[in-house]
This record gives C-alpha cells, structure tokens and sequence, in this order.
C-alpha cells in the first residue's frame, strides 16, 4: 500500500538515497522525500480492576469476539485515544493505561498499537452502535472465544502469557 505519486502534486513518486535513512520514496517535481504513510489504531484489552476479567465485543455482524479498537485521530496522543474510543464504544472511563505492544497490519496500512486498560467498574457500560453485543471473560474464557488467527488473537494471547 505504500503510495506510488506524490501527495503534494501528483506527480510519479521515484526512488532515492537519504543519508542515513536508506532508499526513500521521492518527488522530482517538488524536491522532497514523501516518506510512506499509514494509519495509527489502538486496540484495548479491557480489564475489569475488581474481578480482573476482559471484556470482549463483536462489530459488523460477525459472531467471533475481539478487542475494542479504533483509529487515532490526528493530534491525539495514543493513550488519548484509547481512553475516547472506550468511553465512545463502551460509555466506560479508563482508570489506567498501559503499553503492551504493536504490529503493523497490512492489509489496512494500520500500524495497530495495543494497551491494557483498567477500568474499576462496568457499571458505566453504554454500548454505542458499532458494538453488536459484548460480555466479559475470564482470561481462560477470553483466551478460548477471542477469534481465531487475528491481530486481536496474537495481542491478547501475548498479555495473558506474560501477566
Ligand atoms: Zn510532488
């Protein structure tokens, strides 16, 4: 996915060296580097502080459970986002985030960067209309329903393998 005409102008993107940074997508027309773009998401495992389980969701009619996620808009710090797309998707307020890890995700350009997030309570839970329905699991349960050969598989396999 990586662009083949300049951004700016249009103009065929070629190829050249950038000291120190290797072989760099460039424009001709305009003189400048454009280095590849692509989206930033973040993806949650949501933890419940006081029963210690995970709250998992389906979106878009499909039956398997995974990770409440969305794009960071620009400007926003990660952790910002994770907090809004929580209260937006869940109406939940994050009590602490924490970083786990990232993988770039080819096939929507999306470089998917994962948290903890702690919430006390799921007594402010307000689901909006991009969740079809959701439930919360134990780490066991939430291991055996989140769906299979996903990016929200491999982030939360990882957490409950090294927590
Ligand atoms: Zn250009």
């Amino acid at each position: 996915m990586t662009e083949k005409f300049c951004r700016e102008c249009g103009s065929p993107l070629t190829e050249k060296e950038l000291a120190g940074e290797g072989i760099i997508p460039f424009c001709p027309q305009c003189g400048e580097f454009r280095f590849p773009m692509y989206n930033v998401a973040v993806s949650m495992i949501v933890v419940n502080r006081q029963t210690d389980e995970i709250l998992l969701i389906r979106q878009y009619g499909k039956p398997s459970y995974i990770l409440v996620a969305g794009y960071v808009n620009r400007t926003e710090s990660l952790e910002q986002a994770a907090a809004r797309e929580l209260k937006e998707e869940t109406g939940m307020t994050a009590e602490r985030i924490r970083f786990n890890r990232t993988r770039f995700f080819e096939r929507s350009n999306t470089l998917m960067c994962n948290f903890t997030v702690f919430v006390r309570d799921s007594g402010e839970w307000n689901p909006n209309e991009e969740i079809d329905s959701a439930a919360w699991f134990s780490r066991e349960e939430a291991r055996n329903n989140i769906r299979p050969n996903s990016l929200a598989a491999y982030f939360l396999n990882a957490y409950l393998d090294e927590t």
